[in-house]
């Protein structure tokens, strides 16, 4: 059997990793980057519990590498500011452990080493296409070191080519997008901070945001949000250090300790942020009609405000890799069928997290009222979603290790 993965980010490196470990099992994963490229990665990631949980079912191995990459994630603090504080939540109230607060270049390269000799770099497609004997199976064609290659009767072809995924826009079409209305830039910078700064927390100023925590080695991540017209690109006057110490000063306090810093250190650094319009696009776990599998943003890209982007990426990948993994050793070769009890298994769980997402971007929005906005979010309607959220990760795994 022959499994193509395209993409080792997040989702492809943990399936290479666990596929390949299938006797009689043809595993190749391109990626387009070189190995040590990780110039899209220059940010932090907290990383929610329920990813933990879900990769610790069928790999604690890898769980101890990423940890060992990792500050853990334990609390979760909003307030206004000017330092009142609205909401402070361990997260063993909500969740069975804690998250990871990681540099998404360390996550890359925990996760490529331990996938091994089953990624290729620096491949670039050139063909995706329906194999001609078979249209079930796929043909994929690519440039590596200059040379054409190319493979033919794939019998899945797993596209974790990221949230512009040219697997999906090739096979699928291209998906619908809808665009929140809030602007969001993120930083990493190196930590100056004096130990203001440490585990996750949130800042409000009207419905602007700032969100703040420390990774190792040494740096601390910094992300800004505010409500900008869904329909019009982000203006470049909104980027500047005074339009941004501006939407994140309160107007009739002084702002605390954390935020001074925390305003100072981004107007210092406005020239090195990185922007983007919160959206999100239609969820797909599977093409129509071939043995084609969706993963991580390719399936579901989302809005960011749960940090549930690699989380989910995680989330998808061990359980599609443990179902995988327990059919074909039961003797089960229905590509089809593993594809279609991958949607069950996650089409609902995934709608509930986009639209938790959506619902919890409401203090985000304009004219939002982040004061009431985040009393409710102590309430128990909440705080059951988290627990939803951070606990029930799905894994057909019937006590079984894969
Ligand atoms: C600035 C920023 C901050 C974020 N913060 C968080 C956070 O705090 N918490 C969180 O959970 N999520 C966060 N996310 C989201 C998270 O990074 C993504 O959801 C996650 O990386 C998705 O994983 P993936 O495996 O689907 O794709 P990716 O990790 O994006 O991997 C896709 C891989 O495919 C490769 N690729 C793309 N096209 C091709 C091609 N044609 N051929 C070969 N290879 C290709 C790419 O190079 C990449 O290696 C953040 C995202 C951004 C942009």
């Amino acid at each position: 059997m022959r499994i193509v993965i395209v993409g080792a980010g997040v989702a492809g490196c943990v399936m290479a990793r666990r596929l390949s470990r299938l006797d009689g099992v043809e595993v190749v994963c391109l990626e387009r980057v070189a190995r040590d490229d990780h110039s899209e990665a220059g940010t932090g990631l907290n990383v929610g519990p329920n990813a933990v949980k879900a990769v610790k079912a069928v790999d604690p191995e890898l769980v101890d590498r990423i940890t060992e990459a990792s500050y853990l994630w334990h609390n979760w603090r909003i307030s206004l500011t000017d330092g009142t504080v609205l909401f402070d939540l361990p997260l063993a109230d909500v969740a069975d452990g804690p998250g990871w607060r990681i540099r998404w270049s360390e996550l890359y390269r925990v996760l490529r080493e331990a996938a091994g000799d089953k990624v290729f770099y620096g491949c670039e497609i050139t063909g995706i296409g329906r194999a001609a004997s078979d249209p079930s199976k796929t043909s994929v064609t690519w440039i590596e070191d200059g040379k054409t290659r190319r493979l033919d009767d794939i019998d899945l072809l797993i596209a974790a080519d990221g949230r512009y995924s040219a697997v999906r826009r090739t096979i699928s079409g291209e998906p619908e997008v809808q665009q929140t209305g809030v602007a969001i830039f993120r930083l990493l910078v190196p930590d100056t901070a004096g130990g203001l700064i440490d585990d996750y927390e949130q800042w409000f100023n009207g419905p602007n945001r700032l969100l703040s925590f420390k990774v190792p080695p040494g740096h601390i991540y910094v992300a800004g949000t505010f409500p900008i017209s869904p329909e019009a690109p982000i203006a470049e006057s909104l980027k500047t250090p005074d339009a941004l110490r501006a939407a994140y000063t309160p107007p009739d306090a002084e702002p605390s300790a954390q935020a001074r810093w925390l305003i100072d250190t981004v107007c210092a650094n406005a020239a090195d942020t990185h922007w983007a319009r919160m959206q999100e696009h239609t969820l797909l776990y599977r093409a129509e009609d071939c043995n084609v599998l969706y993963l991580g943003d390719a399936a579901h890209g989302m809005v960011p405000t749960l940090g549930q982007g690699a989380t989910q990426a995680l989330e998808d990948a061990a359980n599609a890799s443990a179902l995988i993994t327990q059919r074909y050793r039961d003797g089960v070769r229905d590509v089809a069928g593993w594809l279609a009890d991958i949607e069950a298994l996650r089409q609902q769980r995934m709608r509930f997290v986009m639209a938790f997402s959506l619902e919890a971007t409401d203090t985000m929005r304009d004219g939002a009222d982040p004061v009431a906005g985040t009393r409710h979010k102590t309430e128990a309607a909440f705080q059951n979603s988290l627990k939803a959220l951070y606990r029930d990760v799905g894994l057909p795994l019937d006590g079984r290790r894969t």
